[in-house]
């Protein structure tokens, strides 16, 4: 089994645990920055390429503020995100607005933000109409139905996804939005989450791009972006390969050469809007051992929970595991190392071999920087932990702070009863 590294030593969590206390999430600006850049290198042949992080992964402003330098726009489906994004300076086109069942304020602030609007149903063309207005470019989101197949099997079910819209919906949409007054579109679609294979976004590319045509071909609408979304998966196993983004960039690219330009769209700008390949691999949850306990199995509680990483409890997710200090030690202690939720699924991991775990250990999580801490919660009247940036000149800033027991009942100060809590 090849190793995982995390990007911090025992040293340096001790520097900036005299700070912030822990459980919290670490990010890497150094890993982020040079992940970017291979991103924008990948696709560089495309001249409107454009890269839409996906908010919902991570949403931090001084985050979204480094992929905003790297040349990145972001991509909302909430007013709440839409809200961060302006505060951030994201305005016009670095937005895309890829939301499902969208409520009007939410509509509407993506249209006074003049963010590129991208419609998950036929009807939320006259919708759209109603509450904000049409605007010159509009997107519609594609569900192709049926299985999505790669040369490995089966990677997804569009057909049991709740999103985008049939291929003579998207026809309709089109030839009604010109109508009233759209002149440019785009198609997106996300067929697979999570993908490790370098074959995902060029087989996808291959029917958007052909779904591109002849949509072209018979509504006459001007198709001049083509968005690829999410789900570029990123190794969080260490026996997995890691996507090769340059692979992955000129794979799209034979296709676009294949099918685009011999229809004369070889103007179409590729958008993308990764959330986990972006920002996974650079961010960790570090967390401590607090107690260890010996009953039928060995388990090793640490001060961090499910409310700070969800992923493991909600979808069985393997998330590597580094002792600090021990790196090089044998793993020959199995573990399950739990949180402190009333949850039996609240394990970060089960039967792990690990080296042996003391009290007072640092442990590293990898592969938490996206899906992270956004789907934290407060169950069990458990906190959200803070956020850290490891500065590429390795000094460290607080990016966000832990929760307070008077975040958690903040939402009370409408009753009496608050006043009795003794913050
Ligand atoms: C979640 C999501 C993404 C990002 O997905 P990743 O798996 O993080 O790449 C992109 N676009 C849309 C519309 C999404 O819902």
């Amino acid at each position: 089994m090849s190793k995982k590294k995390p990007f911090i030593t025992l040293e340096q969590a001790q520097d900036i645990i005299a700070d912030v206390p822990t459980p919290f999430h670490l990010y890497d600006e150094k890993g982020i920055r040079e992940n970017a850049r291979l991103v924008n290198k990948a696709f560089a042949w495309n001249k409107g390429f454009k890269e839409y992080f996906a908010v919902k992964a991570t949403p931090n402003p001084y985050l979204l503020q480094i992929l905003q330098e790297e040349g990145c726009g972001v991509d909302c489906s909430s007013y709440t995100e839409l809200l961060l994004s302006e505060a951030c300076g994201f305005h016009g086109s670095d937005i895309m607005f890829s939301s499902n069942d969208t409520p009007v304020e939410d509509m509407k602030k993506a249209y006074d933000l003049d963010a590129y609007i991208n419609l998950d149903d036929l009807t939320h063309v006259d919708f759209l109409q109603r509450v904000a207005g049409i605007p010159k470019t509009v997107f519609c989101r594609y569900n192709p139905g049926g299985t999505f197949d790669l040369g490995n099997g089966i990677m997804d079910n569009p057909g049991d996804a709740k999103y985008g819209m049939t291929e003579n919906q998207m026809a309709e949409a089109y030839t009604r939005l010109m109508a009233m007054g759209a002149e440019n579109f785009g198609i997106h679609a996300f067929l697979a989450s999570n993908t490790v294979t370098d074959d995902y976004y060029p087989e996808l590319a291959g029917i958007l791009f052909e779904l591109a045509v002849r949509l072209h071909k018979r509504t006459g609408a001007k198709i001049r972006y083509i968005n690829l979304s999410g789900g570029v998966g990123v190794a969080y196993r260490p026996d997995q390969r890691s996507n090769d983004i340059m692979a992955i960039g000129e794979g799209v690219r034979k296709k676009f050469e294949e099918i685009l330009v011999p229809a004369g769209m070889g103007d179409v700008a590729i958008f993308t809007e990764m959330g986990r390949f972006m920002l996974a691999p650079y961010g960790c949850l570090v967390t401590e051992a607090i107690h260890e306990k010996h009953i039928y199995k060995e388990y090793i509680g640490v001060d961090a929970c499910a409310a700070n990483l969800m992923r493991p409890a909600m979808y069985g997710s393997y998330h590597h595991i580094t002792v600090l200090g021990k790196e090089d030690a044998p793993c020959d202690h199995k573990y399950d190392v739990t949180g402190g939720l009333c949850e039996n699924n609240d394990k970060f991991a089960i039967d792990r071999m690990l080296p042996k775990i003391d009290k007072g250990d640092i442990l590293v999580i990898h592969d938490t920087g996206a899906h992270g801490f956004s789907m934290g919660y407060n169950y069990n009247g458990k906190l959200r932990s803070a956020e850290v940036l490891l500065c590429e000149d390795g000094s460290h800033q607080l990016i966000r702070r832990a929760e307070t027991p008077a975040d958690y009942f903040a939402t009370l100060d409408i009753t009496p009863f608050y006043k009795k809590l003794k913050l």
